[in-house]
C-alpha cells in the first residue's frame, strides 16, 4: 500500500485506519480535508485529534511541489507553470480556460525519451517517471493557486504516459474517484505517441478514460522521421492496437495529427490519411505546427490547413483543428523547462 498521501485511493484510507487503529469515520475525514478543504499540512485539519494528525504526518506524508514560475499568456488566459519536486527535478503543467471551462495539461515524467522531433521535452531524454503522488500533485498545487479544479485533465505535458503506465493509472484513479478530486472519466485524457502494450493494457482496465494517439504523418517513411517510436511499432501495429482497445472498450480515439508545410500537409497525405482512418471509429484533431527552436518544420498557411481540413470532414471522418494557444506561454510541451535548465546550463558556464 502507498504511503504517501496523494496516492492513496479511498479503500487504502480505509485500509490505513484499520491498520492504524483509527474509527473508519476517520477516512471519510481525511479526504474530505485532503481534497474538499485542499490542506497543505496535517496540522489544518483540525476535525482529527492531535495524536491522528501526528501519525499522518508520519505515516502519511502530503507531496508537493514548488512553484518555480509561471508563465501568463497575454488575454487567452492559457498559464504555464515550472514546478519543482522535493529532489529539484522540474516538470510543467499548464492551465488553460477556454469557454467557462478549465482543462490542465498535466505531465508523466521529467523529460521524455520518446525524442518526437518537434517536441521540446524529447531534447534533454527522460531523467525520471513522476510518482503518482507527484502527478495527483500537479492537479493540487494549481487547484490551490487558482481556487478551483479543472474541469478536465490531459495527459499530455511532459513525458509518454505509457512508459510510466503505474503511477500514471492510479493517479487518475485518484483524480477520477468520487470521494476524491471527482473529476469524470470522459474528462481525462491520456494520450499516447504509440506505446503499442500500454494501449492493449489500457483496454483491459475497465476504465472509460479518453484515449489519444499522435499520430501526425499518413504513412511509416514520414512517421519515423518525426518519431522514433514508428520504428518500434509501425502504424500497422498502431492501428491494430487501436482497433481492438476500440472493440473493447467501445470509446473512439483520437488520432492528433501536427501539420508540418509541406511534409505532411499536401492533399495527397490527406488522401493516404483518410484511407488509413476511413473505416475506424476515429475523430483527428489538427494541429497547425507551433514553431520550436529545435525544430526547423514551418507552420503551414492557414489556407493549406482548410484544404486538408476539408478533405478529412468531405470523407466522413469527424475532424477538429485546434486552435494555436499559449504560444507567448511556451506553451508547447517542454519549452519552460528546457528554457530553464539552458539557462542553467548558461550561467554556470559563465562562473
Ligand atoms: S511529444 Fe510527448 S512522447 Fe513525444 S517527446 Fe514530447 S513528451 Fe515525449
Amino acid at each position: 500500500m502507498p504511503t504517501s498521501a496523494y496516492a492513496m485511493l479511498p479503500e487504502d484510507w480505509s485500509t490505513f485506519c484499520k491498520n492504524a487503529g483509527f474509527p473508519a469515520f476517520r477516512s471519510k475525514q481525511i479526504l474530505l480535508g485532503l481534497y474538499k478543504d485542499r490542506i497543505r499540512d496535517w496540522s489544518e485539519l483540525t476535525t482529527l485529534p492531535a495524536a491522528m494528525r501526528e501519525k499522518l504526518t508520519k505515516d502519511a506524508p502530503l507531496t508537493t511541489l514548488r512553484e518555480v514560475t509561471r508563465t501568463p499568456s497575454g488575454t487567452d488566459g492559457v498559464t504555464k507553470f515550472l514546478l519543482e519536486a522535493d529532489d529539484g527535478e522540474q516538470i510543467e503543467t499548464v492551465w488553460i480556460p477556454a469557454d467557462g471551462r478549465v482543462t490542465q495539461c498535466i505531465s508523466s515524467q521529467v523529460g521524455c525519451d520518446m525524442h518526437c522531433a518537434f517536441c521540446a521535452s524529447g531534447q534533454l531524454g527522460c531523467v525520471r517517471s513522476l510518482s503518482a503522488e507527484e502527478i495527483v500533485a500537479e492537479v493540487m498545487v494549481l487547484a490551490r493557486e487558482m481556487g478551483q479544479y479543472p474541469n478536465n485533465i490531459v495527459v499530455m505535458g511532459m513525458g509518454e504516459p505509457f512508459v510510466n503506465y503505474d503511477a500514471v493509472l492510479r493517479a487518475l484513479r485518484i483524480l477520477n474517484c468520487q470521494q476524491g478530486i471527482n473529476i469524470g472519466a470522459r474528462h481525462i485524457t491520456l494520450s499516447t505517441c504509440g506505446i503499442v502494450p500500454g494501449i492493449q493494457r489500457l483496454a483491459e482496465e475497465g476504465v472509460q478514460f479518453e484515449l489519444s494517439v499522435s499520430l501526425h504523418a499518413p504513412n511509416d517513411v514520414l512517421r519515423s522521421q518525426l518519431m522514433p517510436v514508428n520504428r518500434r511499432w509501425n502504424i500497422a501495429a498502431l492501428l491494430s492496437a487501436c482497433d481492438a482497445y476500440t472493440a473493447a472498450t467501445g470509446r473512439i480515439i483520437t488520432y492528433e495529427y501536427t501539420l508540418v508545410k509541406h511534409f505532411n500537409d499536401r492533399p495527397t497525405h490527406a488522401a493516404e490519411l483518410i484511407r488509413l482512418l476511413r473505416n475506424r471509429k476515429a475523430r483527428v484533431n489538427l494541429i497547425p505546427l507551433s514553431p520550436v527552436a529545435e525544430f526547423d518544420g514551418e507552420t503551414p498557411s492557414h489556407a493549406d490547413c482548410l484544404v486538408f481540413l476539408d478533405a478529412l470532414l468531405k470523407a466522413g471522418i469527424h475532424t477538429t483543428m485546434r486552435r494555436s494557444r499559449g504560444k507567448q506561454a511556451d506553451a508547447a510541451c517542454g519549452q519552460l523547462r528546457l528554457r530553464k535548465v539552458k539557462e542553467t546550463e548558461n550561467g554556470s558556464q559563465k562562473q
